[in-house]
């Protein structure tokens, strides 16, 4: 069904501001409903995933109500940023906070009460001082807008006490509406945030949680995790902004360091750094382009630059909402981005450990166990990780999405119950206290000297596990505690006991299906697939553009991506406008910064001439352009004016050129690429296709058997 748009002369006035002072060319769908309903006066809550727009459903109300939108948001550190990226567009707009001296506190109370602000930013503990009451009772209050709003959430992973107080402003302004966004909030803490907040009345818009943009990956930790990393780093992001999350402080220094003396822009961020220097790489990152930051999970909240383009962990998290979380800081801008993790053994049982003997009363515990069980089904699946991860929350994909590692390369499940069942009879032989190295060994049957002490070389279970090496028994044993048929101890040696549910398995009642150990392909991709889509329109341009964005920002002391995103930029590159009507029309154009801007880009534009794609010869170029801008090989073929079989050639070359990968060019189910694939080893031979075509009941296009092809030799 087609969602009815609703057309009001207020709606009207708020798309003249969308296209004019923002320069975008329409609203996403939730938006223009949501801005409509808070500017006839009534209160929302709003769940949209991170990089959604959730700002503009806030500051358009603000701009278009009479009087000030009072934002609400946790961390003032962040505050300037949000505040000079909304003057950049013209909007009037001030923060409150403690960074500000006395006189200049003072000027901005003025504004507010003379109505010359469109837009106040505070943290909640300074709206709620009895002085900053007052002064709001005296001005003209267009909205309240409760940014981050799951802090007020006891049971979330955010929870700020002073969100608590912010129930008053209900009893306070009964008359002004007020709108509370979160990008996370399961069932209990979306309840928690109506019942504390007096939400009751709001009306509810609740966008879907996918970020199709964002590829999920998570491998198996086998002991070279920093070694990955580098790897990850550059191959697929090489001179991209990137967060990496460790568990330690510790670990975030080792890490940061590694990666600096492999010249990787890397900065180290935790609490345990002074306040001075946090800060100041908390806004290199914010500022420059392409830096790595390296940190513990106390990095992030808030931060909303725009091309993050990988989110990197190096530990576990400890609920799958502080992972969507934290990989939702990748990608807002909507190009590609990668969520990309490694975990393993040493990991699962720390986090067991850390809930176990932690001080919280039983029920908080139990609230804490399930997350973390949830996690790590997420982590032991088999099946496709965004279906998984949008189930969580409630909201089902219906067909694997072709854009996680288990998509890309499903991994393989084994009958892992008899092996099962020597891991933990060894467990119970050996008294149910010792850890995964020691159980390891006495499968194996090694005659060491703690073994020898315990009496071990003579238990039953003593070299039983010759079928396996020590790194796949590793394997098992986490894929048991992960599924709780071991629990960990709790004096904190990572001894091992069984649990309840470990009986059936030990009694052959279960079947029990694991995944395999996969080594991660030592394939690298050569580039991003960002970097990629560049690479397609034309580095230099590129390069140039983000020069000069650069030198701009520079000069005013704000971050880059504040005078245009990374999508703006790309988009000049596509189409490579050579005045200003054309200039006018790229996507995050608008008049503000095109009165500021427009000429310097022009100047740089003009430079390097009108696209190339109008040239004839250029052809393949052509259709990797389209590619890059997202159409698929029907709309490129509409959009030329050619036909199929001429844009899968294009794909093929490019393919054999090893500038594309096949997911790149086309995008074919897993399930069907496996059934082509099948045929061209079964019919395929000295690489013919009419019988692979036939083989498949003439249902695949030969421009794609051509491109399949194309990736086998
Ligand atoms: P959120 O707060 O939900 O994470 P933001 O409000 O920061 O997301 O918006 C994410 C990005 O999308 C921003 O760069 C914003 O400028 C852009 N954006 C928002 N709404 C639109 C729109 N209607 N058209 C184009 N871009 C938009
Ligand atoms: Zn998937």
């Amino acid at each position: 069904m087609i969602e009815t748009t609703p057309q009001t002369p207020r709606l009207d006035r708020a798309r003249e501001l969308l296209q004019h002072t923002f320069g975008y060319a329409d609203f996403r769908p939730p938006q223009e409903r949501i801005i409509d309903h808070l500017i006839s006066g009534g209160d929302a809550l709003v769940l949209m995933p991170t990089g959604g727009g959730k700002s503009l459903c806030y500051q358009i109300p603000a701009m278009l109500r009479p009087g000030t939108g009072i934002v609400i948001s946790p961390l003032i550190a962040l505050m300037q940023d949000q505040v000079s990226g909304l003057r950049q567009f013209g909007a009037r707009v001030a923060y409150l906070n403690s960074t500000l001296t006395p006189e200049e506190a003072n000027r901005v109370e003025r504004q507010l009460l003379q109505g010359e602000l469109d837009l106040l930013y505070m943290a909640p503990e300074r709206l709620l001082t009895p002085r900053m009451l007052n002064l709001l009772q005296q001005s003209q209050i267009a909205l309240f807008a409760i940014d981050e709003a799951h802090c007020v959430s006891q049971w979330g992973h955010d929870f700020r006490p002073e969100y608590i107080q912010l129930s008053q402003l209900h009893e306070q302004f009964p008359a002004i509406p007020r709108i509370a966004l979160t990008a996370t909030a399961d069932e209990p803490t979306r309840k928690e945030i109506i019942q504390r907040l007096a939400l009751q009345q709001a009306k509810r818009f609740i966008a879907g949680f996918d970020r199709p943009n964002i590829r999920y990956q998570i491998a198996e930790n086998d002991g070279n995790a920093r070694e990955r990393l580098l790897r990850f780093i550059r191959d697929e992001h090489p001179g991209d902004a990137g967060i990496v999350y460790c568990l330690s402080r510790k670990r975030v220094d080792e890490v940061a360091g590694w990666l600096q003396s492999k010249n990787i822009e890397a900065l180290p961020y935790h609490a345990g750094m002074d306040n001075q220097t946090r800060q100041r790489h908390q806004s290199r990152f914010l500022r420059e382009d392409g830096m790595v930051i390296v940190a513990t999970i106390a990095f992030g909240m808030g931060i909303d630059k725009p091309d993050v383009r990988f989110v990197a962990h190096l530990n576990l998290p400890k609920s799958v909402e502080a992972y969507y979380q934290e990989t939702g800081r990748a990608g807002r801008d909507g190009l590609p981005a990668n969520a990309w993790m490694i975990y393993g053994l040493q990991d699962v049982i720390t986090l067991r450990q850390m809930q176990a003997s932690s001080e919280a009363d039983e029920s908080h515990k139990r609230v804490e166990r399930h997350k973390l069980d949830a996690m790590l089904a997420l982590c032991e699946t088999t099946g496709c990780r965004r279906q998984a991860l949008l189930g969580y929350f409630a909201d089902p994909l219906e067909q694997p999405c072709g854009n996680c590692d288990t998509c890309l390369q499903p991994p393989q499940t084994w009958d892992a119950t008899v092996a099962a069942q020597k891991a933990l009879s060894c467990v119970h032989r050996t008294g149910q206290r010792f850890g995964v190295n020691y159980l390891v060994d006495v499968l194996l049957g090694k005659g060491n000297e703690r073994i020898r002490q315990f009496g071990h070389q003579r238990v039953t279970t003593h070299g039983i596990g010759g079928e396996h090496n020590a790194g796949e028994w590793r394997t098992i044993y986490r894929q048991l505690i992960a599924r709780s048929l071991l629990a960990v101890d709790l004096e904190g040696y990572g001894g091992l006991r069984l649990t309840e549910a470990s009986r059936s398995v030990l009694r052959g009642e279960t079947t029990l299906m694991l995944r395999k150990a996969r080594k991660i392909e030592k394939k690298s991709r050569r580039q991003s697939q960002h970097n990629q889509q560049i690479k397609a329109a034309d580095h230099s341009l590129w390069e140039a553009l983000r020069k000069l964005r650069h030198d701009l920002a520079e000069a005013q002391g704000v971050p880059a991506y504040v005078i245009f995103h990374d999508a703006t930029l790309m988009e000049m590159v596509e189409s490579r406008p050579q005045n200003r009507q054309h200039l006018a029309l790229i996507s995050g154009v608008g008049e503000r910064k095109l009165e500021a801007y427009g000429d310097d880009f022009l100047d740089l534009l003009q430079k390097f001439g009108q696209s190339r794609a109008t040239r004839p010869d250029d052809t393949l170029e052509e259709t990797l352009r389209h590619l890059g801008r997202g159409l698929d090989v029907e709309a490129i073929a509409r959009e030329r004016n050619l036909t199929l079989t001429t844009i899968y050639n294009h794909l093929t070359t490019a393919i054999e050129e090893q500038r594309l990968t096949l997911d790149e060019a086309i995008s074919i189910p897993p399930d069907q690429l496996r059934t082509i694939l099948f045929a061209f080893e079964r019919y395929g031979a000295e690489g013919r296709l009419k019988p692979v075509y036939e083989a498949l009941d003439g249902e695949v296009d030969y421009g794609i058997l051509r491109c399949v092809k194309a990736t086998l030799t």
